[in-house]
């Protein structure tokens, strides 16, 4: 009797061959864009205290509420899998002290991230993300360099009917005498809503606007809109938020809707959604977070990011031109085996790091082929050299000329060295 077969669990999967690939051409382009405009790379652990993404992401939003996968260590500690990435790089930022350092000071990552979501098409259990964060600056233009990169990157990943729409959540002042106010159009209509967004009348207001429910959805059209309450330095500031992006042909909406499904947001917040995604349309969002450092313990740090999620990225664009898979890339040289004794083996083990050290893309036979399955190897990989190691000395082949002759092992990373530069 065999064993049942594993199978990767629900909601995960397994990046390999032109998924991996295409992932490492997003991953270079992610960098040649952010880090190009100073960011600098972070990687922040799996799992943090549950307590950070409490305080951070906020009780009343989905993600704590119901999608965090939280377990306890030995010692009784309650430990959760990363659910996002802004307020991880937050603590990071308060406990290295960053503001310190020259501001804003601007981080990247590209990591995996983990939700306890009904999977489906574009929404997964455990997913990727490329995130950029901006702390330690209030200026607009921060605000408007940051949308434009994550603007830039869906432009050269080719994603599909890109539609970005912004909007202004102000500052905590207005954000709360609109609460109320919205509080107030709620509770006056409570017999047409969902469960749900009548359950979080008191605790999360805003969230009825994400609502698809009908009900809900007809008393939000006429419900009032936060950007129409906003204090005059919020406006103004939103205003200029605008300007820049007019400025570098960012084509945008302005949304009234748009709220974001995490509570540290103030001022601008933003989504780019592709309508070649179908259902799960978001493909990256984000915006300032001014009061989020300080909520986690740190010093008063204006932020502002977003983050992009990479399997939507790759569904709604052109997978890049990324060649063949790179374990499959082009080899210069193949070391093929005459005899499979130990004393060759080894002799063509030396060689193999010999070839290595001196930059050469080699690999030898490791599959206990017989001389003939491994010259039919080598061509398959595209060896541009083969050397295949006799008793004494090595015949040193040229795949492309065709040519062959006999040589000392010695002299074979020299041999393929000259012949890989003469031509
Ligand atoms: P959605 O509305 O689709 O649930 P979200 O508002 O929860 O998205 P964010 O928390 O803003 O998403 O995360 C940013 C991006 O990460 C999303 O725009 C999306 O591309 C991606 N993303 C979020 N959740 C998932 C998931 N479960 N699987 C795959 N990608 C995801
Ligand atoms: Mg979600």
């Amino acid at each position: 009797m065999s064993e049942p077969k594993l199978k990767a669990p629900r909601g995960t999967f397994d990046v390999l061959g032109e998924q991996a690939a295409a992932r490492t051409a997003l991953e270079a382009r992610a960098r040649a864009i952010l880090e190009g405009a100073g960011y600098e790379r972070i990687e922040t652990p799996a799992f943090e205290a549950t307590e950070l993404f409490q305080r951070g992401v906020g009780e009343s939003t989905d993600i704590v509420r119901k999608e965090m996968f939280t377990f306890e260590d030995a010692a009784g500690r309650s430990l959760t899998l990363r659910p996002e990435g802004t307020a991880p790089v937050c603590r990071a930022y308060v406990e290295h002290g960053m503001h310190k350092r020259r501001q804003p000071v601007k981080l990247w990552y590209l990591s995996s991230f983990f939700r306890h979501e009904r999977a489906q098409a574009g929404r997964y259990r455990q997913f990727w993300q490329v995130g950029a964060e901006a702390l330690g600056s209030e200026d607009p233009a921060v605000d408007a360099e940051s949308i434009t990169l994550l603007a830039t990157l869906l432009r050269e990943m080719d994603v599909r009917d890109v539609r970005l729409r912004v909007s202004s959540l102000g500052g905590a002042e207005a954000r709360s005498e609109y609460r109320e106010r919205l509080q107030e159009h709620l509770r006056a209509n409570e017999a047409s809503l969902s469960d749900d967004v009548r359950s979080r009348i008191d605790v999360n207001p805003l969230r009825a606007f994400d609502s698809d429910h009908p009900g809900t959805v007809r008393v939000m059209e006429d419900a009032p809109r936060l950007l129409e309450h906003l204090s005059e330095e919020d406006a103004e500031h939103f205003a200029e938020v605008r300007a820049l992006l007019d400025a570098a042909n960012v084509p945008y909406e302005v949304d009234s809707t748009l709220v974001r499904g995490l509570d540290y947001y103030t001022r601008t917040v933003f989504e780019f959604t592709s309508d070649a995604l179908g259902a799960q349309s978001g493909v990256g969002g984000g915006g300032r977070y001014d009061r989020l450092v300080e909520q986690l313990g740190g010093p008063a740090t204006p932020g502002m990011g977003w983050a992009a999620g990479i399997e939507r990225i790759l569904l709604a664009g052109e997978v890049p031109e990324v060649g063949q898979p790179t374990s499959y890339a082009p080899l210069e040289l193949f070391l093929a085996l005459e005899r499979t004794d130990g004393e060759t083996r080894r002799r063509a083990f030396v060689l193999l790091q010999e070839a290595r050290s001196a930059g050469l893309k080699a690999q030898m036979d490791l599959g206990g082929r017989s001389l003939k399955g491994q010259l039919g190897h080598a061509s398959a990989l595209g060896a541009r050299y083969v050397a295949i190691l006799g008793s004494d000395g090595a015949t040193f082949r040229d795949m492309q000329g065709g040519g062959q002759e006999q040589i000392a092992t010695d002299a074979v990373v020299h041999a393929v060295l000259r012949g890989l530069h003469d031509l």
